[in-house]
């Protein structure tokens, strides 16, 4: 039975999905004003391994991740300028082409880290529709108010609102910054609409009931969430950071509107830090992935790392840690090297495997299990299925590396690199050495018209 931690009821629960055999899954995305980090990418990885889990188990996974490219402000509230529209500014250009951008940049960046795509991915600027209905449902019944800057989620008309953080709405305005907007009831109201400030025209606006403006971030999710995969849904993830205010107000808009909750199951990820403290743009305390490749380290390297500590546990990013997972995969390849293809998984190992991934997906026991059945006395051809047959949850491409030729040892290209040159310098004698070396080392070379080729004897 899979079991999972949901942020709703604070809680380990047994997994029941709505559809026998099928799991809707929505995952918060990518706010397309700068490149995704380290960090964000480890909450990426964290949804992907969830849905090879998923899938592993034997779900059927229909998963959702929005683009936002609209509506999410500097400082994630309802006051100061639009992510995507203030870096357009500061780029001189439009918003519409730097989300475009760097949504291509993300999908990019994803695919290195062979997380899989999701099955829809919405934009918010591309269902403006369906969110204003869904303001417009929300005022007809009552929850909402105008202000001189949008329309607001007057939040103490939602009795449960504070359930996924578990803060009532006394803590939330005690806990409450100086508010920068006293035309709000309560310092956690939150904006469903906002309009386009007087005098400016915005990259990106719409008409709508209450005039020319855009929508707030949290309603896309709720809007998209419920076009794609209805309501309620399975499983709602993201990072803890959406759990207090972005997930709150999801909820509280999507249950208020369609009386239903959103989602049964809410996952979250912890952090990945830099010294301890939340790598962030904000803090400005990150590494994107060209600078992990720039370093030598490939972006399967950072995917171990990420698996090698469960989702809930915070992870200190380090370059020690980081070139640790880059010789533990180099490892992992070269024992592939020596396995078949030609065998089947191991049962007994395999249930193991999936118990680990149904505590909560405990993927750092299912990561000793891996390294558990190359040490063990399978065939070399049991070895191969069952380490393959894992890795559909791992991602690593691992089965690639099976049976693989032995890559050519530094001191082999040495060699074969100054028995080129004495040839071309004529040196036979030298050549004749250093051939008989290579031979010894194991190794053969054919020679052509401009190079050479190593082959193993
Ligand atoms: P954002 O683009 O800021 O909305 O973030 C995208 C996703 O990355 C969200 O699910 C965040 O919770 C998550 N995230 C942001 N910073 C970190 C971090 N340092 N470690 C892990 N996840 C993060
Ligand atoms: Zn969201």
């Amino acid at each position: 039975m899979l079991r999972i931690y949901n942020t709703l009821t604070h809680s380990e629960q047994d997994f029941t999905p709505i559809k026998e055999g099928e799991v809707g899954l929505y995952t918060c995305g990518p706010t397309v004003y700068g490149r995704a980090h380290v960090g964000n990418l480890r909450m990426y990885v964290f949804e992907d391994v969830l849905k090879r889990a998923l899938t592993m188990l034997g779900y059927k996974v229909k998963h959702v991740m929005n683009i936002t490219d609209v509506g999410h402000l500097v400082g994630d509230g309802d006051a100061g300028e639009d992510k995507v529209e203030s870096a357009a500014t500061r780029l001189g250009r439009t918003a519409w082409d730097i989300a475009k951008d760097y949504e291509v940049m993300f999908v990019e960046d994803t695919a290195k880290m062979n997380i899989l795509p999701p099955d829809v991915m919405p934009r918010a600027t591309a269902h403006i529709k369906e969110q204003i209905e869904m303001v417009e449902l929300l005022e007809k019944q009552g929850f909402t108010y105008t202000t001189s800057d949008g329309v607001y989620f007057d939040v103490a008309k939602f009795e449960k609102y504070g359930e996924l953080s578990g803060q009532s709405l006394a803590d939330k305005l005690a806990g409450a910054r100086v508010e920068e907007n006293e035309e709000k009831r309560h310092p956690a109201d939150f904006a469903l609409w906002k309009f386009s400030p007087a005098g400016h025209k915005r990259h990106m606006e719409w008409e709508s009931p209450w005039g020319i403006g855009f929508p707030g971030w949290h309603i896309e999710c709720s809007a998209m969430a419920r076009a794609y995969l209805g309501q309620p849904f399975d499983i709602h993830c993201g990072g803890v950071d959406h759990i207090a205010v972005h997930h709150e107000n999801e909820i509280a808009q999507s249950e208020a509107a369609y009386h239903e909750p959103l989602a049964n199951y809410w996952m979250h990820g912890e952090f990945l830090l830099m010294d301890n403290q939340k790598m962030s743009k904000s803090l400005g305390n990150l590494y994107v992935l060209p600078e992990i490749v720039e370093r030598g380290f490939e972006p399967l390297a950072l995917r171990l790392f990420f698996l090698s500590a469960n989702y809930r546990q915070k992870q200190n990013f380090t370059w020690e840690a980081v070139e640790a997972a880059q010789s533990s995969l180099k490892r992992l390849r070269n024992e592939m090297k020596a396995l078949s293809k030609d065998g089947k998984a191991d049962e007994g190992f395999m249930s193991k495997f999936k118990e680990a991934l149904e505590q909560d997906l405990n993927t750092s026991k299912a990561l000793a299990l891996l390294h558990e059945v190359l040490g063990s006395g399978l065939s070399v051809g049991e070895k191969g299925a069952t380490v393959s047959a894992m890795d559909e949850v791992f991602g690593l491409g691992l089965a690639d590396w099976i049976g693989r030729v032995e890559s050519v040892p530094t001191e082999v290209t040495v060699l074969a690199e100054a028995r080129w040159q004495a040839k071309l310098a004529r040196d036979f004698a030298k050549s004749d050495e250093l051939r008989a070396a290579l031979t010894e080392a194991g190794w053969v070379m054919k020679d052509g018209k401009d190079g050479y080729e190593l082959e193993r004897m």
